[in-house]
């Protein structure tokens, strides 16, 4: 659904049509020089062959130290580490790890996941023969899954946790405390009832974050620690989404022997990542810390812009994003109206596409996130505040005209 309204967007600006997409799931800051330099560098030195399957151990041993320092994720080495094709392709190996095809009449593992949630989770989750378990949050819980949620979601049949903070596409983000009690829950589910329940932690929002909610792994709990799967990449932090750079960190002698099994799928999927990219991977961790910084703030200074912008539009219900780049709003309030043109609106869906049709607004429906996603609009604001107020501008407009 985001890049179906994303590709309609870009189809309709290249008909000339004044389209402001609010739709793409990318900064829209260029990947620092530094980065693009050793890249260059690289490629002109000729580091163009193959290369190991999960990854350059330069590159390996510098997530490890980041996962280590920044993330506090205990006994992590370059052999706790996978690299792969985006964070994307991360998640569809580490799922395959963890998940069976169910045999003919046997029940499927499950997948808890705190819904709305990224699109991909779903599908990725079921390709690998797994059942989604929807967790449900609002935006009057502040779209947060409680313990006692996640605690009452496990069964037997549970293997993995889904968690995403910061998030995609509520832009909220789960308090330390918050996320030490669901490990309180999950620890105590694999000594009673679940005993091969694993987080699979998203942190790939790790440095969009505003609201002086610090960003925490769950990883780094002693108790969870090696039966949690962390994963990230350089897409979101450091405008990369392009080079499809996505990794992910385990702890101990068990996340080892996680990240083997990653590299034998994975040595029969894609093999190594494109190969004079790695020399860019260190740079990025290491190097560009005020680069990651200016776009933080930026992305700070658009979400108190939307924020306010929505509050002041009456009927949504908008819960402020804190993290990551996404506005959320809540506009079911509106449905059964119709707009000027005669188009009825009773969706998420049928909104995003009055708005695109009638307005040339691309926001992307919520329905595809799942829970209460079908009362949503996402709109991601990866764009300058000029274009976050002309669209808030149209926005209110056609809200304010529909009857
Ligand atoms: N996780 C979340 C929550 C996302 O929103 C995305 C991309 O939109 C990804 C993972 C995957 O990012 P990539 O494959 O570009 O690294």
């Amino acid at each position: 659904m985001t890049i179906a309204f994303m590709n309609r967007a870009k189809a309709m600006q290249r008909a000339g049509k004044d389209v402001l997409s609010f739709a793409a799931g990318e900064p829209d800051f260029d990947t620092p020089q530094v980065v693009k330099d050793a890249a260059t560098r690289a490629l002109a030195a000729g580091m163009t062959k193959y290369m190991p399957t999960l990854g350059d151990p330069d590159a390996r041993a510098a997530i490890a130290q980041k996962l280590s320092a920044d993330n506090q994720i205990p006994n992590c080495t370059a052999d706790n580490v996978a690299i792969g094709a985006g964070g994307k392709h991360q998640l569809y190996v580490a799922l395959h790890c963890l998940l069976d095809h169910p045999l003919p009449g046997e029940a499927p593992q499950e997948v808890v996941l705190p819904v709305p949630a990224w699109v991909s989770y779903a599908p990725l989750a079921e390709l690998a023969g797994g059942r989604v378990v929807e967790v449900p949050t609002t935006s009057a819980s502040g779209f947060l899954a409680t313990p006692e949620q996640i605690e009452r979601a496990i069964t037997p049949r549970s293997r993995v946790l889904l968690l995403n903070s910061p998030s995609n596409p509520c832009g909220t983000m789960y308090p330390p405390d918050h996320l030490r009690a669901i490990a309180k829950v999950v620890d105590c589910a694999a000594r009673t009832i679940a005993p091969d329940l694993v987080v699979l932690s998203d942190e790939i929002y790790e440095k969009i974050a505003y609201a002086g909610i610090p960003h925490f792994s769950i990883g780094s709990v002693p108790e969870v620690a090696e039966r949690t799967v962390t994963l990230n990449g350089l897409s979101k932090a450091y405008a990369m989404t392009g080079w499809r750079i996505g990794y992910t960190g385990t702890s101990g002698e068990w996340g080892r022997r996680f990240i083997a099994a990653m590299g034998t799928l994975q040595g029969q999927i894609s093999t190594n990542i494109t190969s004079f990219t790695y020399p860019a991977i260190p740079v990025a961790l290491r190097e560009c810390a005020a680069e990651v910084e200016r776009m933080r703030l930026a992305f700070a200074n658009r979400a108190k812009v939307i924020n306010a912008r929505l509050a002041a539009i009456p009927g949504l219900k908008t819960y402020p994003a804190t993290g990551a780049f996404y506005a959320f709003p809540d506009v079911s309030a509106y449905f059964g109206k119709a707009t000027p043109a005669g188009t009825r609106i009773n969706t998420s869906l049928d909104f995003a596409n009055a708005l695109l049709d009638e307005a040339l607004l691309a926001f992307v429906p919520g329905e595809d996130f799942g829970g209460c996603g079908g009362n949503h609009l996402r709109i991601s604001f990866a764009c300058s505040e000029d274009q976050i107020n002309k669209g808030m501008d149209r926005f209110a407009a056609f809200l304010a005209a529909l009857r």
